[in-house]
């Protein structure tokens, strides 16, 4: 069997769904459910449909495309990730795995393999928490990770529930029929772009992925009180954004703390209300993002947040409110799936590494119900969620190559 790639064709692919979007080239834009994302949808499941997969979508608009196996009554192998993309983001994050994982089953297909298992290429949907504030809502919900009934409160940032958003989109169906059990997939890979600068640094063109950091993330609401920015005496404030300030420098001192250099927390939002350069702010919303490749050191730097958060909110006379939007447990990959990508890098001569993954992933949730595996190939700078992130058409279809091995290995 001799697999080929054919990087012109997944090339080209990349840059007709990066033309899909909602930002001026060479920034993508595609946030889930919008106009913008149906239709790459929609050019999405042509692709899959004339590579003759039979395509599925589920009530939350997790999409599925399978090349049948020659033995229908064994559990299918999972590949893919999402094609959903962060405002200002680049053409990859993603991408590399949705339209790598077609690529792949096309190149099996024209190899001649007829796998025993079936291959299904899965694209998740909003693995990225732009509109519902969480991440992964689609392999969540696949996985039981998130009830249904959970995923019903979910509200866009405008406020329109989960339900209405879907039913705007032509999404339906019982939300209670999304979860997979335990034990549907045989084993799930996915390609992705590190997101990291090791990689390239290395100059070692894959990585296979160990473990998945736990991510946790904030929403913070600090209740001031406003005022006239003269009026109001420094004696007299309760400065909403000051408190921000010094929960801001607390929530990066936890993680600069920690021991340990896997410890990361970020405060990537800051809404300060009214916002107006001669009014004392009433307001700030906060978010933050704090990430370990173990959980109770990731816990405890939580922990440390809170107590920071209630020693200011003392101090400073102002009430905050926390709100943990999701707190998720780190996934070991399974030995048998790194072992079958790392034998098929070394079937291709491919030096690899192996390596921790500290962004989240749609695998971190599809490992709680199938074995999961993950592989990385460079990006620019380690470079993302950037409009120059970057992977090379050698770097993208090396990985794809491996993949196809991968899907072949434990789908025979
Ligand atoms: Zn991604």
């Amino acid at each position: 069997m001799k697999i080929e790639v054919d990087q012109h064709r997944l090339i080209s692919e990349i840059e007709a769904l990066a033309s899909i979007s909602d930002a001026e080239a060479p920034a993508v834009t595609r946030i889930v459910f919008t106009p913008t994302d149906l239709k790459a949808r929609t050019w999405l499941k042509a692709r899959c449909e004339e590579a003759g997969l039979a395509v599925r979508q589920d009530p939350i608009g997790n999409t599925f495309a399978r090349c049948s196996g020659s033995d229908l009554t064994l559990p299918p192998v999972g590949t893919g990730s999402h094609i959903d993309a962060i405002p200002n983001a680049g053409k990859y994050d993603g991408v590399v795995g949705v339209l790598g994982g077609l690529e792949a089953i096309r190149a099996l297909q024209r190899s001649g393999f007829r796998p025993r298992h079936s291959i299904e290429l899965l694209v998740f949907t909003a693995e990225e928490p732009t509109r519902f504030g969480i991440g992964c809502l689609g392999s969540r919900m696949l996985s039981g990770a998130l009830s249904a009934d959970a995923a019903r409160q979910l509200k866009d940032s405008e406020g329109v529930s989960l339900d209405d958003v879907r039913e705007r989109a032509g999404v339906s169906g019982e939300l209670e029929a999304v979860k997979l059990p335990s034990g549907y997939y045989s084993a799930f890979v996915e390609l992705h772009i590190e997101q990291g600068p090791r990689l390239e640094g290395q100059g070692i063109p894959l990585g296979v992925v160990t473990s998945i950091a736990a991510p946790a993330s904030l929403r913070i609401s600090i209740e001031g009180s406003g005022g006239h920015a003269g009026g109001v005496l420094m004696p007299d404030r309760r400065d909403a954004l000051c408190a921000a300030a010094e929960l801001i420098l607390a929530i990066e001192n936890a993680a600069r703390n920690s021991g340990a250099i896997d410890t990361v927390a970020t405060v990537g939002i800051c809404e300060v209300f009214p916002g107006a350069v001669n009014s004392i702010p009433s307001r700030v919303r906060l978010s933050a993002d704090i990430r370990d490749t173990d959980l109770e050191r990731r816990d405890d730097v939580m922990q440390q947040i809170e107590t920071a958060t209630q020693a200011i909110s003392v101090e400073r006379r102002v009430p905050i409110r926390t709100e943990v939007l999701n707190a998720d447990a780190p996934a070991d990959c399974a030995p048998a799936v790194v072992e079958a990508i790392s034998e098929s890098c070394g079937k291709h001569h491919l030096k690899f590494v192996p390596i921790v993954s500290r962004a989240y992933h749609d695998s971190l949730f599809m490992s709680r119900i199938a074995p999961t595996g993950m592989l990385f190939i460079p990006c620019r700078n380690g470079y993302s969620h950037r409009p120059d992130e970057y992977a090379s058409p050698e770097d993208i279809s090396r990985g794809t190559l491996v993949l196809a091995e991968t899907l072949a290995a434990l789908s025979r």
